[in-house]
């Protein structure tokens, strides 16, 4: 099972359920099998007592699953069919973790954030991407992991605690990380900024969801080989960029360079009329070999028409 956590900075709303959608339809081109996870770090139980004026509307799913909209982006974009589980909060969390404790299962252990909480995250992701959500009833090959919210929030911090935990625990070669950024356009000239996203990148490594280069001076082949290991760690991300208009070439250069990334991992993702458009975007990118290669994606069951 390949994961593909998608995060988003600067300001909520940033299109990372639309970017996430467009990513699982592309991967559906090469034949793979895509499932998606939504995480609200909220503490409701569901999005069912929400206001829609606050939180617009609910989307309720076949079995009757009162959740957010996102979820119909990924029903719509990727013809599937999600179960209530699909969609995370931090209340639904809480609540199974309480009522471990109420029946004694942790052995009289103080319950905790970490490793309580964080764990029950990872267990449920790893439990739900297994379920088959099309008509093959074959479990997916790729999971989408949505994460709510921006980077930085207090309510999400336990889920990205436990998404650093969770690349170690399926491996470098099976989880990817896609960040949605903003850049803004300011001022009569109409210049692209990139410093929100250098903060938000900054911010999101300190989270430890993509370590930087640890120098200790020395000039040894074990210091050498510790350099070339992280920096193929680097690769782990892929910044998404939501801009009104394209990225200039020399924007995407500023990001590559100072965000850590290669400019290919630099992806501009401007407004479109139909949000359907945005596969199209990210496909002229290059996303899908990006990902085919990063993540060694298996795409052995797919016809030679398909290919
Ligand atoms: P988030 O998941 O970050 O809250 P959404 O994916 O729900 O954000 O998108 C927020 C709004 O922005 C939606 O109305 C969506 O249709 C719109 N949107 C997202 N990406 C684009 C885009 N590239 N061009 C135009 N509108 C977009």
């Amino acid at each position: 099972m390949k994961y593909i956590l998608v995060s988003g900075g600067v300001i909520s709303g940033i299109g990372k359920g639309i970017f996430a959608s467009s990513l699982g339809v592309l991967l559906k081109t090469l034949g793979l099998r895509v499932t998606a996870i939504k995480i609200d770090p909220y503490m409701n139980i569901d999005a069912g007592t929400m206001s829609p004026i606050e939180h617009g509307e609910v989307f309720v799913l076949n079995d009757g699953g009162e959740v957010d909209l996102d979820l119909g982006n990924y029903e719509r974009f990727l013809d599937v069919t999600l179960t209530k589980d699909n969609n995370i909060t931090t209340g639904k969390i809480y609540q199974q973790v309480i009522q471990k404790e109420r029946k004694g299962e942790y052995l009289g252990k103080t319950v905790q954030v970490v490793p309580h909480i964080t764990d029950a995250i990872q267990e449920w992701i790893e439990r739900v991407a297994m379920i088959s959500v099309d008509h093959s009833g074959e479990k997916p090959d790729v999971c989408i992991i949505e994460l709510g919210g921006t980077v930085g929030d207090i309510e999400s911090a336990p889920f990205i605690e436990a998404m650093r935990q969770f690349q170690f625990r399926v491996g470098h070669e099976n989880f990817a990380l896609a960040h949605v950024s903003l850049v803004p356009i300011i001022g009569p000239v109409g210049e692209q900024k990139t410093k929100p996203t250098q903060t938000t990148i900054r911010e999101l490594r300190a989270l430890g969801l993509s370590p930087d280069l640890v120098g200790n001076g020395r000039n040894d082949s074990r210091m050498f080989s510790r350099i070339k290991y992280q920096l193929k760690r680097h690769i782990n991300l892929q910044i998404a960029c939501r801009c009104c208009k394209p990225l200039e070439p020399e924007v995407r250069g500023k990001i590559s360079m100072f965000c850590h990334v290669g400019k290919e991992q630099v992806i501009s993702v401007r407004d479109v009329l139909s949000t359907y458009h945005v596969p199209l975007l990210l496909k002229e990118q290059g996303v899908l070999s990006f990902f085919r290669k990063r993540l060694d994606l298996n795409i052995m069951h797919i016809s030679t028409e398909q290919r």
